[in-house]
């Protein structure tokens, strides 16, 4: 049995729609009023977590994949295949999408594509987000975007707090300011950016990539029912799947007062998005990021804490 927990220190993001909440409320050691992503576990180039105390004190979560395999349950893969940040979007993000492994492969330097999900941390009342676009072929989806036919183009859907979203390779996309989500993805960093509301940043506009999104974009899109998922009350104590997909299995888990749960999966990741408590007698709390390794068996949390777990499918 292995009982060692794996506490990551995560790495943050400034952007221009970013903001001070995960300072102000998730208490991360972060300056600046433009802070837009904490990468919570993540082993990437852009972004490489340590590990925080313990036997591997002051290692990278990458070197920790190549050299402690074990830790991860002797899975294969060259790279760490998952990364799970909280977004806090002050403001609109850019419209986009994300390629396939096939695609990012030959055309980002052998980079993974990215499948994503997001849980809904919280968002104002009325909220939305943009999931998938309303044209029906590719000529009427090459004319709304070369003719900035946005509004035509962008298909916003009403979400809330606790929503859960799917978002597969090939979907148009974008975060709306004032929410803030935990987004589990595959390991990869490649975004194309469709349009960003012809904002500047450093007074030029961020690039945007038109070509490779007209590439990747699937059309027509996939109907909204098969992206959003409403997770009803869920059963507290207890890890309850909210998806499985090719990539990764995602999870949630509402302590209150005592939950076991016996560990089966070759590693687990957990981000504590509300509350605070025990795990193992270990105090843990929002905001805190971690990992169960393989062979860990029976975990024991205390106090009332909402977690979103998860591991490769
Ligand atoms: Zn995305």
């Amino acid at each position: 049995m292995n009982k060692e927990i794996i506490f990551l220190n995560p790495v943050f993001t400034h952007n221009i729609w970013g903001g001070t909440k995960l300072r102000e409320e998730y208490g991360y050691p972060v300056e600046g009023d433009d802070i837009g992503e904490c990468w919570g576990i993540a082993a990437h180039d852009n972004g490489d977590c340590t590990i925080a105390k313990g036997t591997f004190l002051g290692m990278t979560l990458s070197g920790l994949w190549k050299e402690h395999r074990e830790v991860f349950g002797g899975i294969g893969g060259d790279r760490f295949p998952l990364l799970v940040k909280i977004i806090d979007a002050k403001d609109d993000l850019s419209i986009q999408v994300h390629p396939d492994d096939t695609y990012a492969a030959e055309h980002e330097d052998g980079s993974f594509g990215k499948m994503e999900c997001w849980y809904i941390l919280d968002c104002p009342e009325n909220a939305s987000l943009v999931i998938g676009h309303n044209a029906r072929t590719k000529e009427e989806l090459v004319d709304m975007v070369e003719n900035k036919r946005w509004g035509e183009l962008i298909r916003e859907i009403p979400v809330k707090k606790g929503d859960f979203i799917q978002i597969d390779p090939g979907t148009v996309h974008a975060i709306k300011g004032g929410l803030t989500i935990l987004e589990t993805q595959q390991n990869s960093d490649i975004t194309y950016r469709v349009y960003d509301y012809d904002r500047l940043s450093n007074g030029k506009p961020r690039q945007l990539h038109v070509q490779q999104s007209l590439d990747v974009i699937t059309v027509p899109a996939k109907p909204v029912e098969d992206s959003v998922i409403h997770v009803d009350e869920t059963k507290a104590n207890e890890l309850m799947e909210l998806i499985r997909c090719q990539y990764y299995r995602v999870y949630k888990l509402d302590v209150k007062g005592e939950a076991n749960v016996m560990m089966s999966q070759p590693f687990l990741i957990m981000s504590v998005v509300e509350g605070s408590g025990k795990l193992d007698g270990q105090p843990v709390k929002k905001g805190d990021h971690f990992i169960l390794p393989a062979g860990y068996g029976q975990a024991k949390f205390e106090g009332e804490m909402e977690i979103i777990a998860s591991t490769v499918a």
